[in-house]
């Protein structure tokens, strides 16, 4: 039982790691995302995100912080793949007007990813008992899926616009 205990947060930080990477990648992604897209609602949905993005590395700290372990982050070939593809989407289809359906499908992909991410470590949390740490990966945890619907509103306007 301690044993297994002791296993779970071992993963736990190994995860925190992981979306600790993927969330200062994502930070630096963003701003790029913003200043490709073509429709104004969609910049705007970029760069409200990349603000909400500095409050999530600045909660995983402080979860770092209260579990009394380093914050550094550990690569995480997942958010890479994503990214690269969503960089790939701006080369190939830069001037098209597929480009911001091509972005908002880049950045769903993202939010997907964190939401899994979050989602899993926020059951974790309660599962070791860190009841301060809870609160604040619900808190990230929310704005992610109310960005995930921002951008499925998004892309019904930006869809119907790319295919007229
Ligand atoms: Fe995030
Ligand atoms: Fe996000």
């Amino acid at each position: 039982m301690v044993k297994q205990a002791k296993d779970l947060s071992v993963l736990f930080y190994e995860t925190l790691r992981d979306i600790y990477f993927a969330e200062k990648q994502i930070l630096r992604a963003l701003p790029k995302m913003a200043k490709t897209s073509q429709s104004d609602e969609l910049r705007q949905a970029f760069e409200t995100h990349r603000d909400q993005t500095e409050g999530h590395v600045e909660r995983l700290e402080k979860i770092f912080e209260i579990i009394d372990k380093p914050a550094r982050g550990k690569t995480c070939d997942a958010i890479n793949g994503i990214l690269d593809e969503g960089k790939e989407i701006m080369e190939d289809f830069a001037d098209t007007e597929a480009l911001d359906p091509g972005l908002l499908a880049a950045a769903q992909a993202v939010e997907h990813y964190e939401i899994s991410r979050y989602g899993t470590l926020k059951t974790w949390a309660a599962q070791l008992g860190l009841r301060d740490v809870v609160p604040l990966l619900e808190a990230t945890l929310a704005e992610e899926k109310k960005t995930d619907d921002l951008l499925s509103k998004l892309a019904q306007n930006v869809n119907r616009k790319a295919a007229a």
